[in-house]
């Protein structure tokens, strides 16, 4: 599908209303049918694409409204794998007391509380996200984008010797299962339409941003953390073997430093520069970076890769303004030629249903003026 300069895009989830919220919980519990869940989750997907849609979004996404939170939910679409609760991880993990550590210094984070945990032999039971696209194709002729969860963060998260051992001898060898799930994944979802396949794979600066001790996205990864230097190396080649090759869809990877609070404080900071050389061997399309929060260090050059560019903060209320953004993009086209740069916020506003960083109202005002920049680059790029 033909697309603008400056694009503008989303990193995916939105901000769940309380009715959905409602039925997601009934339905972790079992107490709501399939009917009843989708007559909700596909009007919320609706209306988070009417509100995309106005605000001037190019590509959109369902606001991940179906999902607990962006790689929980793959739980229930792959056999093998259960949701655990905290005081269940505390039982498994080896590390009893670092896991408490943690839960102690970070408050006990929404996500951490249910964790896709590997307990069998992972096999796929239907589509990830096809079903999801195929709902937000049918609804909208604009380009569409779908996230799924990074190889290496799935294997990190379900991977918990105490009860994956059974069936898996290692994290390595999951990571096999993982990979050929999702590269399934993609290929379906490019057979039906989409136009942009993001891997999320925050838990990458995790491994070069920590401070001391603390871990703060894979609780259940505690005894799986290797050297970072190993864990980067096996985190390319799982997501280059996910993606390399793979035709008639656009691919990206979205990397941040958390968004699970408004407390800039407790998120993780430091410039992509040890990334870098990681990032750089991709072979997806676009690298969907965060550059809105001074935590993210300076713009860094991506030779022959497209910028998905943080313009805008998705855990603060007050509005950047179209000038403001503008001015970064102006920055961004010092080191990226104009086809290449597209305008994001820095992650979604509703990473975590229960925890939305932001409200929907204050979201759409972000995109407009999101939407109000690129056509001032636009502009000035057609001058
Ligand atoms: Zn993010």
């Amino acid at each position: 599908m033909p697309l603008p300069l400056f694009p503008v895009s989303v990193v995916g989830s939105w901000p769940r209303t309380p009715e959905l919220l409602s039925v997601l919980r009934q339905k972790r519990r079992g107490g709501i049918s399939q009917d009843e869940f989708d007559g909700v989750a596909d009007a919320a997907v609706l209306e988070a694409l009417r509100l995309q849609t106005a605000a001037g979004v190019d590509v959109v996404t369902d606001g991940e409204q179906r999902r607990d939170n962006f790689y929980s939910f793959v739980a229930e679409k792959l056999s093998g794998v259960r949701l655990m609760s905290l005081s269940e991880m505390l039982d498994v993990v080896e590390d009893r007391a670092g896991f408490e550590d943690i839960l102690e210094t970070l408050g006990v984070p929404a996500y951490a509380i249910l964790n896709p945990t590997c307990i069998g032999r992972l096999e796929r039971k239907g589509p990830l996200a096809v079903d999801e696209a195929r709902f937000l194709r049918e609804h909208t002729d604009k380009p569409i984008k779908v996230a799924l969860p990074g190889p290496y963060l799935l294997t990190r998260a379900m991977f918990v010797p105490g009860v994956s051992k059974p069936a898996y001898d290692s994290k390595e060898e999951l990571a096999e299962d993982v990979v050929a799930v999702l590269r399934a994944e993609v290929e379906e979802l490019a057979s039906e339409g989409v136009d942009f396949v993001q891997l999320d794979e925050p838990v990458l600066t995790e491994l070069v941003f920590s401070r001391g001790k603390t871990r703060t996205f894979m609780c259940a990864a505690l005894a799986s953390r290797g050297d970072p230097t190993e864990e980067l190396e096996f985190a390319v080649s799982l997501i280059n073997r996910v993606v390399d090759g793979v035709s008639g869809v656009r691919t990206g990877l979205h990397v941040c430093r958390g968004n699970w609070s408004r407390n800039e404080a407790t998120l993780l900071r430091g410039s992509y520069q040890p990334l870098a050389p990681y990032l750089a061997r991709l072979c997806v399309d676009q690298l969907v970076l965060e550059y809105a929060t001074e935590r993210a260090g300076v713009l860094m050059a991506f030779e022959g890769k497209e910028i998905g560019l943080g313009v805008v903060n998705p855990r603060t209320e007050s509005i950047e303004s179209s000038e403001h953004i503008s001015k970064a993009v102006s920055r961004a086209l010092e080191l990226y030629p104009s086809e290449k740069v597209w305008l994001n916020p820095d992650c979604g506003f509703g990473t975590f249903s229960a925890r939305p960083v932001n409200t929907a109202e204050t979201a759409v005002k972000k995109l407009a003026m999101m939407a109000e920049a690129a056509q001032m680059v636009r502009e000035a790029a057609a001058t």
